[in-house]
């Protein structure tokens, strides 16, 4: 499987980090980390930009996060315009790594704080496609 079935509207469809749709539907959001420094990559890294013979090894993101920010988006882009309002958001996962994320629609947006703990989680869309979402931790 590659990345044709990741998201919405797929903008890739050959990557070295492939695996990471096949991980998704196995029920895990999982990133990188680069085996030589130990830097840690989401989204997946197959090669660490600073290190040139690096290998990169699959890593889970389990968290909990820590809600850094956030934004409602109540004009989606193209491909997107029915899925307004979201919200989008910056978490926090340890290590420095940060993801970028929705927040799912089961939070009430007068819930969504900065600090609010998080859990990253994959979810199917509609047509067996797969993505993630934050949820509450
Ligand atoms: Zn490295």
């Amino acid at each position: 499987m590659g990345f044709e079935t990741f998201g919405k509207v797929s903008f890739t469809s050959e990557t070295k980090a492939a695996a990471f749709v096949d991980y998704l539907a196995q029920g895990k959001v999982m990133g990188t980390r680069c085996k030589a420094c130990g830097t840690a990559y989401f989204p997946p890294k197959m090669d660490c930009p600073s290190c040139p013979d690096s290998e990169t090894e699959w890593v889970e993101i389990t968290g909990p996060g820590k809600l850094i920010a956030y934004s409602t988006v109540h004009y989606g882009p193209a491909g997107f315009e029915d899925d307004a309002p979201y919200t989008i958001a910056v978490g926090e996962f340890g290590n420095g790594l940060h993801i970028f994320s929705r927040i799912s629609k089961d939070i009430k947006v007068e819930e969504i704080k900065p600090g609010m703990k998080l859990k990253v989680v994959p979810i199917k869309l509609t047509g067996d496609r797969l993505s993630y979402e934050f949820q509450k931790a």
